[in-house]
Order: structure tokens, then sequence, then C-alpha cells
């Protein structure tokens, strides 16, 4: 290793050490940081966690909120069953 990455190595360890938050690397967190405080008077996602914002669309499932990203994440079954329906056999 030359010295010179020794030194941003060491220098990152310093910045870490401080309070760059190690995940998304942003002072306070990013909102989507699963570190990132809770906003006050907002909803969070049951699934993942993160605190729905102002402009954010959710789903009020019966369970509670879910985020657009988990929503999309989920295939359909996962979808009516978090809407509290479940598939009927003929
Ligand atoms: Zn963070
Ligand atoms: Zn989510």
């Amino acid at each position: 290793m030359c010295e010179g990455m020794a030194a941003a190595r060491k220098r990152q360890e310093k910045e870490e050490a401080i309070d760059i938050c190690e995940i998304c690397l942003q002072d306070p967190c990013h909102p989507r940081c699963p570190n990132a405080g809770e906003p006050e008077g907002k909803h969070k996602c049951i699934k993942c966690g993160y605190g729905i914002m102002g402009d954010d669309e959710y789903l009020a499932s019966p369970d509670g909120p879910v985020c657009l990203e988990c929503l999309e994440d989920m295939d359909t079954r996962e979808l009516i069953e978090i809407c509290g329906e479940e598939l009927q056999k003929a």
C-alpha cells in the first residue's frame, strides 16, 4: 500500500469516528438512512422502517403504513395480503 492510501484511510477512519454516518455518509443522516432519527409527526413504514415524509406516497394497510418502495418490491399475493384481503379458491 502506498503512503497516500494509508493517509486517506486514516483520515476516513477519523471522520467516521467523529459523526459522519457510515451508512449514508451524511450528517445529519439522509432521511432514507436506517440510522436517521424518526421524523416528527410522520408515518413510519412497517416493513423497512423508513420515515414517510410529507410528499411520499404510502399504503395505510391494516397493519400500518407501508412505503411505496416496499410496495414495489412486493408481489401480487403480498400486496393482496397486506391490504387485508385473501385470494379465494373457486
Ligand atoms: Zn445515516
Ligand atoms: Zn418501506
